[in-house]
């Protein structure tokens, strides 16, 4: 990925900004890194150059950890993870537990 197409992304869950880590470049291409929402918090990997943006339930959190791990990034432990959400971020930001059917029972 180009550095230059960063300005270009904006987070798919609420179109927030993203901040960036770089973890691996080669000249202006992004290689490894992970993107994460000033908003929200989720964060999206760089892998191979390609940013890892599908929605939660494209994604499966067991193939990204390795990775994450490798970069020393930590996520939330799993009981008290909201889906693809760091640790560290932003502080003032409540944390509630994702609740799955909860969310669902609103919609029926
Ligand atoms: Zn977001």
């Amino acid at each position: 990925m180009k550095q230059s197409f960063l300005s270009k992304l904006a987070c798919p869950f609420d179109k927030e900004d993203l901040s960036i880590r770089i973890f691996k470049q080669d000249n202006q291409e992004i290689l490894e890194g992970i993107l994460t929402c000033n908003h929200c918090n989720r964060y999206y990997p760089i892998v191979q150059g390609i940013p890892i943006m599908s929605p939660d339930e494209y994604r499966e959190l067991s193939l990204e950890i390795p990775i994450l791990e490798k970069w020393g990034v930590k996520v939330l432990a799993e009981k008290d993870r909201p889906v693809f959400k760091l640790v560290a971020g932003n502080d003032n930001q409540e944390r509630l537990p994702y609740n799955a059917s909860e969310e669902q029972d609103k919609f029926l």
